[in-house]
């Protein structure tokens, strides 16, 4: 079933990740994600399970200073980054492989990753990434609109829905807020 989240460019728009295929993951070199108090929460409550799987440089810092910096965007913590790749980054995102296993790829990821390359403009109005569109210059291969034919309407259905689903949440939660 096709998602009814309006993304203003994603008629247009192209995507295809192609980690493990060319790519190893360098969305996640320096990958500072700001952390919601929630998703904080959540990575604490679990977080020995994450540790086996961790760089052993990536853990020792964790261990010793946490997961996050004292750097701050949008008002909210960021991840560490250890030896120029994020903390959780050890082929591949940790927190991902930790969720997949467990049946939820997204169930322990920060939102900022989990719905990459999926952004909210100026007008609060979703839209895929794409090099050049909203003054984008990350130079990432996937985020170039002629670096592959598949639409992002096909490829990018599970981040959509993710999308789609923090929309319905946080409607919800203003609408609890207001009554
Ligand atoms: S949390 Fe995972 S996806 Fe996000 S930057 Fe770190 S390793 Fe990459």
């Amino acid at each position: 079933m096709r998602n009814s989240l309006p993304v203003v460019n994603l008629t247009e728009a192209t995507f295809e990740c192609i980690f493990g295929r060319g790519c190893d993951g360098i969305c996640c070199q320096n990958g500072r994600p700001p952390v919601y108090p929630d998703e904080v929460e959540r990575i604490d409550a679990h977080l020995e399970k994450f540790l086996p799987h961790l760089r052993p440089a990536a853990r020792r810092l964790l261990e010793k200073k946490g997961y996050l910096s004292n750097r701050r965007k949008f008002d909210l913590p960021m991840l560490r980054v250890v030896d120029s790749w994020c903390v959780f980054f050890h082929e591949g995102c940790v927190l991902h492989k930790v969720g997949a296993a467990e049946g939820d790829a997204y169930r322990y990821k920060p939102s900022a990753c989990a719905l990459f390359p999926l952004a909210k403009n100026g007008n609060d109005e979703w839209y895929v990434r794409q090099r050049g569109y909203e003054n984008d210059k990350w130079d990432l291969f996937c985020l170039d609109p002629k670096a592959s034919s598949i639409p992002a309407a096909e490829s990018l259905q599970p981040e959509i829905a993710l999308a789609e689903r923090f929309t319905r949440e946080q409607e919800a939660e203003a609408a609890r807020a207001a009554s």
